[in-house]
């Protein structure tokens, strides 16, 4: 093992930068040449590689974003453009990839290596955390501090004013994000993907005369439809006759600095990661179970992602928010 690559692909999430720094120290520390791929699997395709020094990385442990930037790169769909991509690697006599991203990225990755390209290795980065096969993804903890830094504010106001609020959060298919943040900051409903209360029953709930409380904070994960809380809150305006406000909090969750969880876990992994190579491990990702750290074969390139199957959190949020 002489020369590694290392991308950051898909969506960007903090702690990707500790994951590079991880990779590069590590790579410098066991003399290998690391190289890094700017704006994903687009670096490959333009056959532009950066070399990474430990003087590289230095300074960016506590910034969000990702120092290689992180882009979607369509060519990367057809086998033409990965067979180029591969030949371009192995000009290069790159002996191994680390791959840092969600479950798309990954998707990539597997079909490199399974079309006959050097030994891959997965880090899993997505503020979604909904990588099958691990319970954590690298962003996670920030995203959901950040949300819930937003969700304290909102309630401040909305006491003081006794108003209702609709707080959307990230989660497209998976509501990690928002029952995480929804129990957390005491939220009176919580809509996810998994699960989805009807109109009728949150109006309901908000009206009842044995509700003492004249505010509440209902979080809202985005769903396939960001933006749609204010449609909900439309609906519920007609059915409650209260009013609601809608704070969508976008991509203020994505960016910052990383928690001291991500952090560490970025780095752990990042470490993992090159030493797998060295051992000799292929086509396998990084995963965190039961805090425990593993190498797990990628997710098969036509499963979804992983969902929330915990309902029971939802039940605990029923009870607490009474
Ligand atoms: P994420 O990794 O955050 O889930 P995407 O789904 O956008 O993000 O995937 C990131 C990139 O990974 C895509 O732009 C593409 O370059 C590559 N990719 C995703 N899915 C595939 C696939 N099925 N085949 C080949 N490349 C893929």
């Amino acid at each position: 093992m002489k020369k590694i690559v290392v991308l950051t692909s898909g969506g960007d999430a903090p702690g990707m930068n500790a994951a590079i720094r991880a990779v590069v120290r590590s790579a410098h520390y066991f003399d290998i040449k690391p190289f890094g791929s700017q704006l994903g699997y687009q670096g490959l395709v333009d056959r532009k590689l950066v070399p990474l020094y430990p003087e590289s990385v230095a300074n960016c442990i506590q910034h969000g974003g990702t120092i290689l930037q992180a882009e979607r790169c369509m060519p990367f769909y057809e086998k033409q453009t990965r067979d180029q991509c591969r030949q371009f690697l192995q000009q290069e006599g790159i002996d191994g990839l680390v791959v840092i991203g969600g479950n798309g990225s990954f998707r990539g990755a597997a079909l490199l290596q399974q079309e006959g390209g050097p030994p891959v290795i997965g880090i899993p980065g997505t503020i979604d955390n909904d990588i099958p096969g691990t319970d954590y993804t690298i962003g996670f903890d920030t995203a959901r501090n950040n949300a819930l830094d937003a969700i304290d504010r909102i309630r401040d106001t909305a006491s003081s004013h006794n108003r209702h609020f609709l707080v959307e959060v990230m989660g497209r298919h998976s509501g990690f994000l928002a029952v995480d943040v929804g129990i957390a900051g005491g939220a009176e409903v919580i809509l996810i993907p998994e699960f989805e209360p009807s109109v009728e029953a949150i109006a309901m709930k908000l009206n009842s005369p044995k509700r003492p409380k004249m505010s509440s904070i209902i979080i809202v994960a985005e769903s396939a439809q960001p933006g749609r809380s204010i449609h909900i809150a439309k609906e519920l305006e007609q059915m409650t006759k209260l009013n609601f406000r809608v704070c969508i909090l976008g991509h203020t969750q994505r960016g910052g600095a990383p928690t001291l969880i991500d952090r560490k876990i970025a780095s752990q992994m990042g470490y993992m990661a090159v030493k797998g190579l060295l051992d000799g491990i292929n086509s396998k990702m990084v995963a965190m179970n039961r805090d425990q750290l593993s190498f797990t074969p990628f997710p098969d390139i036509d499963m979804p992602g992983r969902i929330l199957t915990q309902l029971d959190l939802l039940e605990l949020n029923e009870v607490l928010c009474t």
